[in-house]
């Protein structure tokens, strides 16, 4: 009688064992190593070098378990192409020419793709400054004239000497504001022939930026030269 209750429970059990995984996948996600994977999709990312990946998510719509796996022979042959030589310059590594696998983009020295190539080693070191002269230019009231100097138009740089060692920002190279240059002749601000009495000065030569006059002076029409007709 005992030994009959024990089969009993023991298929039981096993009953509910297997029944377990049928239940499991209603609403809950799976026990640990109980995932199903069946449905393998594959990755695209083989190389000329290795097999690609195909990934499976559990069938358990519950569950979020995903498996990799490489999937075998999906290595592809190279597409190689030639690939020129593009030379450095002052802001942007050259690469010196290979040839390349259009499909992965690995690297080889051949066109039989047979010596692969690190990336790193095709990169070229930065090229040298494209520097032009510069001659000082002067200030003037409203602008900065610049000191003598070197300029990379590749870059932007501004430099003191023409091996471009010596950088320097544009601050470095403006020189201060001038004094006002005033026009020769006066400009009448107010007209006499309006208001009985006028106004004239002397403009500075950029007065419409910087709005500067001197020797400010009251004038009636009388003191102004024949001929003259205010506006
Ligand atoms: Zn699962
Ligand atoms: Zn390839
Ligand atoms: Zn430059
Ligand atoms: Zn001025």
């Amino acid at each position: 009688m005992k030994k009959l209750l024990s089969i009993v429970l023991s298929i039981a059990m096993l009953f509910t064992f297997c029944g377990c995984n049928v239940h499991q996948s209603e609403g809950k996600p799976c026990a640990d190593g109980h995932h199903s994977f069946t449905k393998y999709v594959y990755n695209n990312d083989e190389t000329c070098l290795k097999d690609g990946t195909q990934t499976a998510s559990c069938d358990n719509m519950y569950c979020s378990a995903t498996d990799t796996k490489v999937k075998p022979n999906s290595k592809h042959s190279p597409q190689v192409i030639f690939i020129e030589q593009i030379d450095s310059t002052c802001v942007k590594h050259g690469c010196l020419a290979h040839y390349e696998c259009e499909l992965c983009h690995t690297f080889f020295t051949d066109q039989t793709a047979t010596n692969v190539l690190d990336k790193d080693g095709l990169v070229l070191p930065l090229g040298e400054h494209q520097t032009v002269f510069v001659a000082e230019t002067k200030s003037s009231c409203v602008s900065h004239g610049l000191l003598s100097h070197y300029y990379c138009d590749v870059c932007g740089g501004y430099f003191t000497d023409q091996s471009a060692i010596y950088k320097v920002v544009l601050e470095q190279l403006q020189k201060p504001f001038s004094d006002h240059v005033f026009n020769p002749y006066y400009t009448v601000d107010v007209n006499p022939d309006k208001y009985g009495i006028g106004e004239i000065s002397w403009h500075c030569v950029n007065y419409d930026i910087c709005g500067v006059r001197k020797d400010i002076t009251t004038v009636t029409r009388e003191d102004l030269p024949d001929g003259w007709i205010g506006a």
